[in-house]
C-alpha cells in the first residue's frame, strides 16, 4: 500500500489519539470529557432560518468568498470592533477550513510558524502538510503567552505567530499586555499574527481581548462552531484589515478550487447568528469551570482556566497517556496531553457536560491518583 500513498501522509501521526479512541470504543456510557463542543443545541430561531433557507432553495453554490450579505455584516462587525476601515472578509468552512487556506496561501517550504505549546492540534499538522516548520514555544507550567520566549524563537524564516486565546487545550486567556508584547515583537520583525479566536464567547474572569484590536498585521479567525453550537455546520470567517486584502484574495482563490464555498443554507442562518445572543446558554459554563477546577485542584496540579471549556491538568507522575489509559479503564474519557503538545505530561478535560457528571467523573479521577 505504501507505494500508493503520498509521502505527506506520513507527516501526520494520529497514533496517540487513535489508541485512545480504540480503547474508548469498548466503553459503555462513559463520562465523556473528550469532545470539544458545547452541549447545548443550535438555538431554535437559527435552526428555523436554515430550514427555511433550504425550503426556499438556497441550496446552490454561493459566491466563493461567502454570501455578500453575510460578508457585509461581518465587515460591519469587525469595523465597529477594531476600527478597521473596509476590512477584507472570507466565509470559510469552519476555522479548520480557514486555517488550511491561510497556511496554503502563506507558507513556503521551510517557512517557520511559531506556535505556543500546548496548541490546537490542527496547527501542527496543517503547517507540516504544506511543508512549513513548526517552531514550538514551551509555555509550561503556567500556559501564559511568554512573549520573551517567542522573541527568542524568531529567525529570518519566521512568517507567522499563531495566537489562540482563549486557548484549546489549556483554557488560558491572554492579557492585553501579553498580546501587546507579542504584537511589538511581530511588528519589529514584520511578522503576521494568526489570531484564532474561536472561543471568544467563553471568557469567565476578564473581558476578552482581541489581537485584532492591537496589531494591524493580524489575520483574524472566528468561528460559529463553539459560539452557536454549530460544529457540524462548518462555518467560520477570516477577516483582515484592508492592507492584507491580497492574502484574503489568495485564500479565496484556493477556496474556489477546494471547498468552493461554505454551506449555503447555513450561511443564511449565520447572518442572523451575528445578532443572536447565546450568553445565557454559555453562562452555565463558568459554574462548570469552577466545579471542575475546585474538584481537581487539591489532588492535581493545574492552572485555573480562564476561558474555552477545557482544563489542562498534570497527570500523576507526569505520565499523560498512562493516566488516560487508567481513566478509560474506569469509564472516564479524557485526552492525553501529547495530542496537543510535544510533551506527554498532562491530560485535557473538557467540561461540556452536566455539573453532576463533571463531579462524578472527577471523583473517579481523584481515586486514581
Ligand atoms: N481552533 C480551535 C482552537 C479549536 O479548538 C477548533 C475546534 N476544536 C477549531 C479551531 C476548528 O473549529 P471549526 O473548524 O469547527 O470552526
Amino acid at each position: 500500500m505504501k507505494k500508493y500513498l503520498a509521502d505527506r501522509t506520513a507527516l501526520i501521526d494520529a497514533s496517540g489519539i487513535r489508541k485512545v479512541f480504540n480503547l474508548a470504543a469498548s466503553m459503555k456510557d462513559p463520562i465523556n470529557f473528550s469532545i470539544g463542543q458545547p452541549d447545548f443545541d443550535v438555538p431554535q430561531p437559527l435552526k428555523q432560518i436554515a430550514i427555511e433557507a433550504i425550503r426556499q432553495g438556497k441550496n446552490k453554490y454561493t459566491q466563493t468568498g461567502g454570501e455578500p450579505e453575510l460578508r457585509e455584516k461581518i465587515a460591519e462587525k469587525v469595523t465597529s470592533q477594531f476600527a478597521w476601515e473596509n476590512p477584507s472578509v472570507l466565509v470559510a468552512s469552519g476555522v479548520s477550513g480557514a486555517l488550511l487556506l491561510s497556511f496554503m496561501s502563506l507558507i513556503n517550504p521551510g517557512d517557520e510558524v511559531i506556535i505556543p505549546d500546548p496548541y490546537f492540534v490542527m496547527y501542527k499538522h496543517l503547517v507540516n502538510l504544506v511543508g512549513g516548520k513548526c517552531v514550538f514555544v514551551d509555555t509550561y507550567p503556567d500556559f501564559g503567552l511568554h512573549p520573551e520566549k517567542i522573541a527568542d524563537k524568531i529567525t529570518n524564516r519566521t512568517k507567522i505567530i499563531v495566537v489562540n486565546s482563549p486557548c484549546n487545550p489549556t483554557g488560558a486567556v491572554y492579557s492585553q499586555n501579553d498580546l501587546k508584547a507579542v504584537a511589538e515583537i511581530a511588528a519589529k520583525n514584520d511578522i503576521l499574527v494568526l489570531s484564532d479566536e474561536i472561543y471568544d464567547k467563553y471568557c469567565y474572569d476578564a473581558p476578552y481581548e482581541s489581537m485584532a484590536a492591537i496589531y494591524s498585521n493580524t489575520l483574524l479567525m472566528k468561528g460559529f462552531s463553539k459560539s452557536f453550537a454549530m460544529t457540524g455546520w462548518r462555518l467560520a470567517y477570516v477577516a483582515a484589515p484592508q492592507h492584507l486584502k491580497p492574502i484574503i484574495e489568495e485564500m479565496t482563490k484556493i477556496q474556489q478550487y477546494t471547498f468552493v464555498c461554505a454551506p449555503s443554507p447555513f450561511q443564511q442562518a449565520a447572518i442572523a447568528a451575528l445578532d443572536y445572543d447565546t450568553s445565557d446558554l454559555i453562562a452555565g459554563y463558568k459554574t462548570r469551570r469552577d466545579i471542575a477546577y475546585d474538584d481537581l485542584k487539591d489532588k492535581f496540579e493545574l492552572v485555573k482556566p480562564g476561558g474555552a471549556f477545557y482544563a489542562f491538568v498534570k497527570a500523576p507522575a507526569g505520565k499523560g497517556t498512562e493516566f488516560v489509559e487508567k481513566a478509560i479503564k474506569n469509564n472516564v474519557l479524557i485526552i492525553p496531553g501529547c495530542v496537543f503538545s510535544e510533551k506527554d505530561t498532562h491530560f485535557r478535560l473538557c467540561y461540556t457536560t452536566t455539573n453532576e457528571r463533571i463531579k462524578k467523573g472527577i471523583e473517579i479521577l481523584r481515586k486514581l491518583v
